[in-house]
């Protein structure tokens, strides 16, 4: 009913078969009004505050149609070509962990260091492997006390650290801590790989906001003195990809973890995201539209400080209320800390490798087979399965080469729709694009000729259908219900 495409009569079974293509367009159109709608929603809600909207600078869509993202050049310099320790997205190698110390070791350093083979690839070990496995919470954890009440919000403020001397006064102060409070914001919009870009972390009375995009970043892995501690308790919500932003980009590991998300899980709580514990313990209403922010914006405006300084500021009252409700529903068969510290192990395990290119299979997180398996539009060619696939692995080497994320390349449907046109001359091509980014512009006359060499080399190659997947218990990339972080 809500479609302007005339909708074909389906009055049999066989009808749908007969009229698919007709009920893809419907779906599709219902797709764009609802992307619309969405627009037009988080246009309302950025509308109630402008002086804040002005303060975000969150990616925006250009217009409601074509539906489009602003991933133009952006204004900020790239603090990456600024790093001691340069990104290089042309190393295929295992990734080497940036850990030049091993403070709270039971394995010395050079022993977590060594190379062996780890699913039918030569990669480096989680250094912290035994120790994350042998750690025990403290007894505290165990047992119910009252929750120590947070500081008021608006009667202090945090410390933002830009100094190495910063971090290391923040240093001292942590290990006095029993317990800490982490979170970090990322940035993946101008960078391939993603940059961590600022580190939260609260006590029981002091918050701090780490700038992580200073040269001397890898240097903040001094802190594993506290965070490999499996006396300090460090208390993080939803901690999949801190986890594994924390060792890519500043050689930090976690010992002695204890996420919110698996204690609200294990409390069968209808929802676990930390929008919803700060709610229900705190009465606090977290702004999350910060969350996309560009977040390597300096100086930080202060609405973005804020909602940092958020995240972590009441997470030790949360893990309060928490710990008490898991003791208390805990049974002699079933203790529910042990439950999340199983739990939590698991994430702090993770080890970081980096995404080698598949151009073959085009398995992987963002590989092709993922993308063209989830959207199952309209059956392409043998011709068109070859040009998205060569022109999918185009973007991939222009975006290492620029280090720039695949969408400042050109977004994802286009893919799809450069697959469907196979343009062949500049244009069709510059038509197909429009608009078309500086990253594209600037190479068009080589990605036509990538466009042509695949449509003529297609015509003898494969079904996209025939080339296999790989089987599903193979490790692929962990799916993070963002609603839950
Ligand atoms: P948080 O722990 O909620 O502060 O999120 C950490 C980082 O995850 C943010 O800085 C974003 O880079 C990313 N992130 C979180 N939620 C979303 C979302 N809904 N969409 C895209 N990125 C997100
Ligand atoms: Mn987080
Ligand atoms: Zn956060």
């Amino acid at each position: 009913a809500g479609t302007d495409v005339d909708a074909p009569l389906l009055d049999t079974e066989d009808s749908i078969e007969d009229n698919w293509r007709g009920v893809v367009d419907v779906i599709d159109s219902l797709l764009e009004k609802a992307d619309a709608c969405l627009d037009e929603f988080t246009g309302v809600i950025k509308k109630l505050s402008p002086t804040e909207e002005e303060q975000a600078p969150v990616v925006r869509k250009t217009s409601r149609f074509p539906t489009t993202y602003d991933y133009g050049p952006s204004k900020i310099p790239k603090p990456q070509l600024l790093f001691d320790h340069k990104p290089d997205n042309s190393d295929l190698g295992p990734f080497h962990p940036l850990l030049k110390t091993k403070p709270h070791a039971i394995i010395p350093l050079e022993k977590s260091l060594t190379q062996r083979e780890i699913n039918g690839a030569t990669a480096y070990p989680h250094p912290y492997e035994t120790e994350i496995r042998k750690a025990q919470y403290p007894r505290s954890v165990y047992e119910t006390s009252p929750p120590v009440d947070y500081l008021s919000f608006g009667g202090t403020t945090a410390t933002f650290v830009d100094t190495l001397d910063g971090v290391k006064e923040m240093l001292e102060e942590l290990k006095q801590a029993k317990e800490i409070a982490i979170d970090l914001e990322h940035h993946d919009v101008h960078s391939y790989h993603g940059l961590v870009s600022l580190m939260q972390i609260s006590t029981r009375n002091k918050d701090w906001v780490v700038d992580t995009l200073k040269p001397w970043r890898e240097e903040i892995q001094m802190l594993n003195e506290v965070f490999a501690d499996p006396n300090i308790l460090k208390v993080l919500h939803g901690s999949t990809m801190d986890i594994i932003w924390l060792q890519r980009d500043l050689g930090l590991y976690v010992v002695g973890m204890f996420d919110t998300f698996h204690a609200a899980s294990a409390l069968r709580y209808p929802k676990r995201s930390l929008k919803y514990l700060l709610k229900k313990f705190v009465d606090f209403e977290a702004d999350k539209r910060y969350q996309t922010a560009d977040w390597r914006v300096r100086p930080l405006p202060s609405g973005m400080f804020d909602y940092a300084r958020s995240d972590t500021h009441y997470l030790l009252y949360i893990y309060d209320c928490l710990r008490n409700a898991l003791v208390e529903a805990s049974i002699p068969k079933e203790n529910l800390i042990d439950y999340v510290q199983g739990r939590s192990k698991n994430e702090a395990l993770q080890r970081y490798e980096r995404p080698v290119y598949d151009a073959g299979k085009g398995q992987g997180a963002g590989g092709w087979y993922d993308l063209l398996s989830r959207n199952p539009s309209p059956v392409l060619s043998k011709e068109q399965f070859a040009v998205f696939r060569a022109i999918h692995q185009w973007r991939d080497e222009v975006a290492r080469a620029e280090d720039e994320g695949w969408q400042c390349v050109f977004p994802k449907h286009m893919l799809f729709k450069l697959a469907q046109v196979m343009p062949l001359d500049m244009g069709t091509l510059l038509r197909t694009l429009s608009p078309m980014t500086p990253l594209t512009k600037s190479r068009a006359a080589d990605l036509l000729a990538t466009v042509k060499e695949a449509k003529a080399a297609g015509l003898t190659g494969p079904e996209w259908r025939d080339i296999a997947p790989l089987p599903k218990h193979l490790p692929t990339a962990v799916a993070v219900d963002m609603e839950d972080v």
